[in-house]
């Protein structure tokens, strides 16, 4: 989430608050003061706002309990936001075993849980059986003045505080467990499938899985109360819109991270390299080799004298040597060796070499083979066509070629962002 304003931090986590929040904050005031206003008018409006901070600070403490639990594990947590829909904490990876992934996922929840608990507790030893009633709907305007009667102002807005922040607790808490995989319920679920099958994909499939039966579910409960007018039915049908689509993208990176993790340099690699004479003068390999090529490409040398790969002719030094010794020189003089290449084994995966290419800007890493000869090289289009190539994908020549042209991964496909998760 971005646009957000720092406020500070805690236990050094960078904090964000989103402009949304407090639309959000005013609402959740108004809406609690309606119920004080039947306690005491003149201090309705500031235990509203009073009320509203704390089930803000709640979820925030949601958000802590998974920063924390992340930290412990050794995890960077880059910053924890707060925006219209609730928090986020934003973890530089995933933890890599599903326990750990387990208590990450689970902690937030549980703070809210134990929270709510306790100050349940303290609403029901404050108002006794009226705690019941209170919290699941009876708010009405008898039951509460006859609270301030009994308790005085004072102790009737404290205790219907606590009632009313223990109800927001739980309800969070358990709608956080629902386990459909936008929801921490979803990444519970996930580990739960990862530790029992280990394998961590089959723990998202069914996570996302469940998180789209869940949101397909929620849009018919949505729509059958607009049938039946009653217009919170929209409410019902966003959400489930939302869970729906949130659990489909998280097929689709979970589907993304498993073809990654199965292609390795070889299957991606292509042989869009010449192999030329390392003995040969710079005048004869300007004359033959250079001179033909077409326009649009650039073609990849790579020079072998004696039987062995000796490195990659870099075509553009000639520029530097005057033309009259181009007779004397031999290519030795412009190649660049082989130890200092930007190099791969066959068995190299894919999200290594992504992050090569990005990460040092190159357009391309070589591959050699275990006797160390040249044997392919690994382009970002490459890349593409390997991954389309696993997933069924329909990509065209056309589209690859662009790719290798403009040396960028398609930016939709986020292949930083998930490398960088594996
Ligand atoms: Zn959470």
């Amino acid at each position: 989430m971005r646009g957000g304003m720092r406020i500070g931090a805690i236990f050094g986590i960078p904090l964000y608050i989103h402009p949304t929040w407090l639309l959000i904050l005013f609402l959740l005031a108004w809406m609690y003061s309606e119920g004080y206003q039947n306690v005491s008018s003149r201090l309705a409006l500031t235990s509203g706002l009073v009320t509203a901070f704390l089930v803000l600070g709640s979820i925030l403490l949601h958000e802590l309990g998974h920063s924390l639990v992340a930290k412990a594990q050794g995890i960077e947590v880059k910053s924890v936001t707060l925006f219209l829909f609730g928090g986020i904490a934003s973890i530089a990876k995933e933890p890599k075993d599903p326990l750990s992934n387990l208590a990450l996922a689970a902690a937030g929840p549980l703070v809210n849980l134990v929270i709510g608990s306790f100050l349940a507790v303290v609403a029901w030893f404050a108002l006794g059986d009226q705690a019941i009633l209170l919290g699941t709907a009876d708010q009405t305007q008898e039951v509460i003045s006859g609270l301030a009667v009994e308790l005085g102002v004072g102790r009737a807005l404290v205790s219907l505080m606590a009632l009313n922040l223990a109800v927001f607790n739980i309800v969070i808490g358990l709608f956080n467990l629902i386990p459909a995989l936008p929801l921490d319920g979803g990444q519970v679920l996930k580990s739960i499938v990862w530790k029992i099958t280990g394998s961590r994909f089959s723990g998202i499939r069914w996570a996302a899985y469940s998180g789209q039966i869940i949101g397909i579910f929620t849009m018919l409960l949505g729509f059958s109360a607009l049938f039946a007018q009653a217009l919170n039915g929209i409410f019902f049908i966003f959400v489930g819109w939302f869970v729906f689509n949130s659990a489909t993208v998280h097929l689709q990176y979970g589907r993304l991270q498993q073809a990654l993790l199965e292609i390795d340099a070889e299957s991606a690699m292509t042989r869009d390299f010449r192999i030329v004479d390392a003995d040969m003068s710079l005048r004869r390999f300007a004359d033959d080799f250079l001179l033909m090529q077409e326009k649009d490409k650039q073609p990849i040398f790579f020079a072998a004298s004696d039987g062995r790969d000796r490195g990659m002719v870099n075509a553009d030094e000639l520029r530097y040597i005057e033309r009259e010794r181009w007779e004397q020189e031999d290519l030795h003089s412009i190649v660049k060796p082989l130890q200092s290449l930007d190099v791969v084994d066959l068995s190299t995966k894919i999200p290594r070499v992504i992050d090569m290419l990005e990460q040092k800007e190159l357009p391309y890493v070589t591959v050699l083979s275990p006797a160390g000869s040249v044997t392919g090289i690994v382009d970002r289009g490459d890349v593409i066509r390997a991954l389309a190539r696993r997933l069924n994908w329909r990509i065209p020549e056309a589209y690859i070629k662009r790719i290798k042209a403009e040396g960028k991964f398609p930016p939709e496909l986020k292949l930083t962002e998930i490398t960088s998760q594996l």
